[in-house]
């Protein structure tokens, strides 16, 4: 955990020299212009691997100053802050999705909020390091590698709605308390791997595969509303969640949907069954987290939400 320094420091001092018997004196003079203490924000790591969350906590209870707007700029992307979970007023949390095509080395998030004074903006420093992903080599129908232009047409389609609603969370925090598995079963891939399908189309594991039976009931990792229930070209029936604060789940390669598109859901609600629809060599649970539709570790964003709960 990182603190950055709590107090901004002055940016009115303006100095004066001054010439006495030879000597030259440097004077510092405060000037009248009032300066506010800036709030504490904390970064869960200084360094973190490509495809992970940073979880910002900003303490601002007790500061003179009401603060404002506050926001955290990324990658091109705009996170907000939401009231912490545990902690009272005047405490916030902002969860920022490090893409997994980030290149490593130093970054840069802008911090940024509105005191009497005006806009205030901080440059927050961090590390970015290449994880330690694994390569997977997976044989799947070739119609799901080398699609025709209908489907070609119907997936892009399919991609477009994801991405909308992935960019329209609901601003409410639906969560509650920890996040936890859709399924006991073993992990059979891991969030990250590198794939090779069918001997050309390469690309990476965006969520973690469970080595679960096909008819395995699959359950919400945490409350929310269900936005997507259906079937996509590659995901099959999937089910998508919106936990509020830019978080979402995905469940995917489902045999049954057991909810609909809209339903308020419960953690640990049944979603459907396990099965091997869409892109996929053998049944399996693909489960996805997102945050403002950027796909993070889904093991790390439970350990990284459960600090905060902590608190
Ligand atoms: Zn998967």
């Amino acid at each position: 955990m990182i603190k950055f320094n709590a107090y901004r420091v002055a940016r009115t001092l303006t100095t004066a020299a001054l010439l006495t018997a030879g000597w030259l004196w440097p004077i510092s003079i405060a000037a009248s212009k009032q300066t506010y203490p800036s709030p504490e924000i904390k970064l869960s790591a200084d360094k973190i691997s490509n495809g992970r969350v940073l979880l910002l906590q900003v303490d601002a209870a007790g500061l003179s100053s009401p603060i404002t707007n506050m926001q955290v700029d990324f990658n091109k992307t705009s996170y907000r802050f939401y009231p912490h979970p545990m902690q009272g007023n005047g405490s916030f949390f902002a969860l920022v999705g490090v893409p997994y095509r980030t290149r490593p080395g130093a970054q840069k998030l802008i911090f940024k909020y509105s005191d009497l004074t005006g806009n205030q903006s901080r440059q927050l420093s961090f590390n970015v390091v290449m994880g330690e992903y694994r390569t997977d080599v997976l044989k799947v129908d070739s119609r799901r590698v080398d699609p025709n232009k209908k489907d070609r047409n119907r997936a892009n389609r399919e991609h477009q709605e994801v991405k909308h609603i992935y960019a329209s969370a609901s601003p409410a925090r639906l969560w509650e308390g920890p996040f936890v598995l859709p399924v006991e079963n073993d992990i059979s891939s891991s969030f990250g791997n590198r794939r090779v399908f069918n001997g050309k189309l390469k690309s990476y594991h965006n969520g973690l595969d469970f080595r679960s039976p096909v008819g395995t009931p699959v359950r919400a990792t945490n409350s929310g509303i269900v936005r997507v229930a259906k079937n996509l070209f590659y995901s099959g029936n999937a089910v998508i969640i919106d936990h509020g604060t830019e978080i979402f789940s995905i469940y995917a390669h489902l045999s049954k949907l057991k909810v609909k598109a809209g339903q308020r859901i419960s953690k640990g609600q049944l979603l459907g069954l396990t099965g091997a629809t869409g892109r996929v060599s053998g049944p399996h649970l693909h489960w996805g987290i997102k945050i403002k539709g950027i796909a993070v570790s889904p093991l790390q964003f439970v350990e990284t939400l459960n600090d905060l709960l902590q608190r």
